[in-house]
């Protein structure tokens, strides 16, 4: 038997739950009270750091779901990317709102735009406390986001295992 002792890569989408980390600077664990929750990342200082290993397949732009409970609005982000180098380039910074308690937890989402390829994620705290549950990096691929969309059917429904979609768009071309 060989054991792999890479280190995990998440290759996106994905959900990642904090405390599966590849690296961690500064920041604690503790229970997490949110369903399913496990553990939580806490105790955040400024200059503390999360690492995690992800594999961008494509790049756009994606939607970054931050599942966090905070007593106060302080906490800001810089989320960064690593290259194979260590050159740490910043993507964009995001704050976090507060949810009213160290573990009343809320889904807060930002869109950002990622380049393609194998980098170091990290998140960076500049300042404030927050505790992190999970984080998401999605597909920004909801219906509702589509802009212009006016007219949307999807038939037969229910459907047995083939079904048609149609949509309308309008340009705007102001
Ligand atoms: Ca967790």
């Amino acid at each position: 038997p060989v054991k792999n002792t890479l280190p995990r890569r998440f290759v996106l989408p994905a959900v990642i739950q904090a405390e599966d980390f590849d690296f961690n600077y500064g920041f604690q664990l503790e229970d997490c009270s949110d369903t399913g929750g496990g553990k939580n990342t806490g105790f955040a200082n400024n200059g503390d750091y999360l690492d995690y290993n992800i594999s961008i397949p494509q790049e756009g732009e994606y939607i970054i779901r931050f599942r966090v409970a905070s007593l106060y609005s302080n906490g800001s982000i810089s989320i960064r990317l690593g290259d194979l180098s260590g050159t740490f380039t910043t993507i964009q910074s995001v704050n976090i709102t507060g949810t009213g308690g160290w573990q009343t937890w809320t889904t807060q989402s930002h869109t950002i735009t990622l380049p393609a390829g194998n980098y170091t994620l990290r998140f960076y705290s500049l300042s404030g406390e927050y505790n992190i549950n999970w984080f998401e990096i999605a597909l920004p691929a909801d219906v509702n986001e589509v802009p212009g969309l006016r007219n949307f059917r999807i038939y037969p429904n229910p459907s047995e295992g083939y079904f048609y979609v149609e949509a309308e768009f309008h340009h705007n071309t102001t």
